[in-house]
C-alpha cells in the first residue's frame, strides 16, 4: 500500500473500493496472461507490478462518470440553508439519500 492509501479514513465505501481494486488487479493480470492474446500475451513476475499500474492509472477515469453523477445527485439533496429540509425528499435533512452517499 501507499502512503496516501495508508492515509485514508476507511469507510465502508472505501473499504469496498479498495475490494474493487484488489479485484480489478487480479482481473487485470488475468487478462494479461490470458492464452487467446496469443504472442501478445505476458507472463513472468512483471505482471502483477503491469497489472497495478494499469488498474491505478485508468481507475480514476472509470470512476469519474459515476462520481460525476453521484455529485450532482448529492446537490439535488443538499438544502439552500443549513438546517433545512432536502428540496426533493422534503425531509430534515439530510435525507436518506445523502445519508446513502455519506454512508
Ligand atoms: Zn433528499
Amino acid at each position: 500500500m501507499t502512503a496516501w492509501r495508508e492515509r485514508l479514513r476507511l469507510t465502508p465505501l472505501a473499504a469496498e473500493l479498495e475490494q474493487a481494486h484488489v479485484y480489478g488487479v487480479g482481473a487485470a493480470s488475468a487478462g494479461l496472461q490470458d492464452a487467446a492474446l496469443g504472442a501478445a500475451r505476458l507472463t513472468g513476475t512483471a505482471v502483477p507490478v503491469l497489472a497495478e499500474a494499469a488498474v491505478t492509472s485508468a481507475t480514476p477515469f472509470l470512476r469519474a462518470p459515476l462520481l460525476s453523477r453521484l455529485g450532482r445527485v448529492r446537490s439535488l439533496h443538499l438544502p439552500a440553508e443549513a438546517d433545512s429540509e432536502c428540496p426533493q425528499c422534503r425531509v430534515p435533512a439530510p435525507c436518506p439519500t445523502v445519508k446513502e452517499l455519506d454512508a
